[in-house]
């Protein structure tokens, strides 16, 4: 088949955060790839904010560009819950000294486009993104892969990369190619509908009063919620969620809805009275002054199947968040390290080099990418949700929890439900800089090297934080759960 482009070790199919990290990190590997973009640029100018938590950071700092995130970003300062309707202030927590002592970094959130600005600064060879090519078909064979464009270009490679998010036409095809050639092998549960009980509006808006740089505001009620963030030049993102009726919590992949032009003006003028910052200032203020807003629905799954032949998912096409905790990205870029290692583990160390990648060892790698994630983030995809139920008070057990429990939990406790997001993430092998900033919460590459001393450590850690959280729990039973985790740094897209 006459391709015009040379075969290719690595098509990836997408420029959002998932394709420029893979991009970089098989750039880092000596791997050929090409990245094809169906719109007219990775780096769009629209979008709002993206909070980045250690787990995706030390990637990035792996990839060379955390100092360039950090100096575009803001620092989460102060996380705090306030009563919407009342204006009572909840909880007010300042942890960044106890988030850079347990995991080396901390939290911080910045424009989506400079993250990808910053991805994309750092790519070498630019022609290798190639944007305008909007993928419709590929085909996966024993000896190569095919990816089809609109306009008639054909790319060969020795695999494809669907990091084309939750509207996947990589999924599609891969589920068509597996159909076709051997009937089964994507489970019916992937394809069947998956749960969407939320929608947001997101949007960018002026100063407000009482609100400082690094200041994360949850304002929580029921069936409705905001976020907010604020920005070192005190412009503010914010975002409002709503809960959806239970005749709408349930979404086909091959049609996930958006929000109607109705939903977000009935949305925009019921929000207003809801109360955003201490100084008892409403969300209407917000409203007045917001520019590139955005809406979406916001479905959550994780698929048990990733691969077929040579096509792969990754990113949001094969698991997908509520974002409110602000973990969607940080973990397409774990995704994206997982695949890496595997590459390397099963092709071998001069896998940028080897001409042809044998089918059957793709097939192990690729086993091997979805066996290490999929139980990862089944839970963090359930803890997210569980955040959202807690924050737009989805029942009075929630609402209890984050009234009446959350202020009362010690420092440490509290910031417990975001340390275990954390604290498993898969970061880049080390054909990669170990990221330097020192940190008592081992990550579980150094848990596997230093099994002595983490286990000691970690069990001193641990036996302490579980101490408390018994302790301030234990009159409730399954409270844990619902113990605060919001992000409010996250709105992206
Ligand atoms: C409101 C909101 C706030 C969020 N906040 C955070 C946060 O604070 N922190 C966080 O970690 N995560 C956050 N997330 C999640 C995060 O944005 C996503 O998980 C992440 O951006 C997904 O990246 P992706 O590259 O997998 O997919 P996408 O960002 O969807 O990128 C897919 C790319 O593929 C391209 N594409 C699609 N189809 C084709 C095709 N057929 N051919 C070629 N190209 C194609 C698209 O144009 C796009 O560029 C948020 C999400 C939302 C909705």
């Amino acid at each position: 088949m006459a391709t015009g482009h040379g075969k290719k070790q690595v098509i990836i199919v997408g420029g959002g955060v998932t394709g420029l990290t893979l991009a970089l990190t098989l750039q880092h590997l000596g791997i050929d790839w090409v990245l094809l973009e169906g719109y007219g640029s990775v780096v769009p100018a629209v979008g709002s904010g993206i909070g980045l938590y250690a787990n995706g950071l030390r990637i990035l700092d792996q990839l060379g560009i955390y100092h360039k995130v950090a100096a575009s970003g803001q620092t989460t300062e102060s996380m705090n819950y306030f009563d919407g309707t009342s204006g009572e202030l909840i909880t007010r927590r300042i942890f960044k000294s106890l988030m850079i002592k347990r995991h080396g970094y901390i939290n911080m959130f910045l424009l989506r486009s400079a993250l990808l600005g910053i991805m994309y600064d750092a790519i070498v060879d630019k022609e290798r993104i190639m944007c305008n090519q909007k993928v419709k078909r590929v085909e996966t064979t024993e000896a190569s892969a095919f990816v089809y464009i609109e306009d008639g270009t054909i790319f060969e490679g020795q695999i494809v990369v669907g990091a084309d998010g939750s509207r996947s036409t990589a999924r599609r095809e891969m589920w068509r190619n597996a159909d076709e050639q051997k009937p089964g092998w994507i489970p019916e549960k992937d394809r069947e509908n998956k749960p969407c009980e939320h929608m947001c509006l997101f949007a960018s808006a002026g100063p407000l009063k009482g609100v400082s740089p690094g200041d994360l505001i949850c304002s929580a009620m029921p069936g409705k919620a905001t976020g907010l963030m604020c920005n070192p030049d005190n412009s503010i993102f914010w975002f409002w969620f709503w809960t959806l009726p239970p005749s709408m919590r349930s979404v086909s992949l091959d049609q996930i809805p958006r929000p109607s032009e109705e939903d977000i003006q009935r949305e925009l003028s019921s929000c207003g009275d809801t109360i955003v910052s201490p100084a008892g200032i409403h969300m209407s203020e917000l409203v007045k002054s917001m520019e590139n807003q955005g809406a979406t629905a916001l479905p959550n799954y994780v698929l048990k199947r990733w691969h077929y032949g040579r096509i792969i998912i990754l990113g949001d096409a094969a698991h997908l968040f509520n974002p409110l905790v602000g973990q969607g990205a940080n973990s397409c870029m774990e995704s994206v390290s997982a695949l890496a290692n595997a590459l390397h583990e099963h092709l071998g160390p001069d896998v940028g080099k080897t001409a042809s990648w044998p089918l059957k060892t793709l097939n192990t790698a690729f086993a091997a990418v979805e066996e290490l994630r999929v139980p990862r983030l089944e839970f963090m995809v359930s803890r997210c949700q569980d955040a959202m139920h807690m924050v737009a008070w989805e029942g009075w057990f929630p609402q209890f929890m984050l009234k009446r429990v959350a202020p009362l939990l010690p420092l440490p406790t509290f910031l417990n439900s975001y340390s275990e997001l954390i604290v498993d993430g898969v970061a880049l092998n080390d054909r990669f800089p170990r990221a330097a900033a020192p940190h008592e919460w081992l990550y579980p590459e150094e848990r596997s090297e230093q099994m002595g001393y983490s286990v000691g450590t970690k069990a001193g850690i641990f036996g302490a934080a579980l101490a408390a959280t018994v302790f301030a729990l234990s009159f409730v039973g399954n409270g844990w759960k619902y113990l605060p985790i919001t992000n409010l740094s996250a709105q992206g897209i």
